[in-house]
């Protein structure tokens, strides 16, 4: 099962990928984690993109690209992923198709969240995280938040027009519960 699993910064892609990776057995394949990984370790990639993340715009489209084709090389992937923040623009799902060849995406999950909540689950977060003594995103800040918002109505949303006119779109309604988001995503793939 090939996944993209498509929604604005706060919609809770990560913890649905994660929980889709467990139950169906394929791995995440996350790039904002990937690219926090390159920053921290002073990659020549992550060099490149940690001054662009902090300020919450999208790294270079090549960049990612790269990234994920390696990634998805690997044997693990070889009987599907699912791709967390990938693609984030329509020439990175050019290039996704480019790269898939004849092993096509299945399905896009959307998950969909009223924006207006968004900003307060982030921001939320990152006050959580404070409390806790755990580390904080440096982008989870309401002026880089603000600026991944704008990124995500201008280059990503687009996105769900370009699968919907392949068939592979399903929305799901992200303000429920996280299990019953879960659910919803389960349903939809079946
Ligand atoms: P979120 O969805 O909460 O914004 P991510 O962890 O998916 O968080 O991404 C964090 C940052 O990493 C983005 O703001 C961007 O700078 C960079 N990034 C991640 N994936 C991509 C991508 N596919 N294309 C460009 N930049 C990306």
């Amino acid at each position: 099962m090939r996944l993209v699993l498509l929604g604005p910064p706060g919609a809770g892609k990560g913890t649905q990928a994660f929980k889709l990776s467990q139950i169906l057995a394929i791995p995440q394949l996350s790039t904002g984690d990937m690219l926090r990984a390159a920053v921290s370790e002073r990659t020549a990639i992550g060099r490149q993109a940690a001054e662009i993340m902090e300020r919450g715009e999208l790294v270079p489209d090549d960049l990612v690209v790269g990234l994920i084709a390696d990634r998805i090389a690997r044997s693990d992937a070889v009987s599907g992923f699912i791709l967390d923040g990938f693609p984030r623009t329509v020439t990175q799902a050019e290039s996704l198709d480019d790269v898939l060849g004849s092993h096509q995406l299945n399905c896009v999950l959307e998950l969909k969240v009223d924006e207006q909540h968004l900003l307060d689950r982030i921001l939320g977060r990152a006050m959580q995280a404070r409390e806790n003594g755990e580390a904080v995103r440096a982008d989870d800040n309401q002026e880089a938040l603000s600026v991944r918002l704008t990124a995500y109505a201008n280059q990503t949303r687009p996105l769900t027009h370009y699968y919907a006119a392949k068939g592979l779109l399903k929305t799901v309604d992200a303000s429920q519960p996280m299990d019953r988001v879960t659910a919803a995503l389960v349903e939809a793939i079946a």
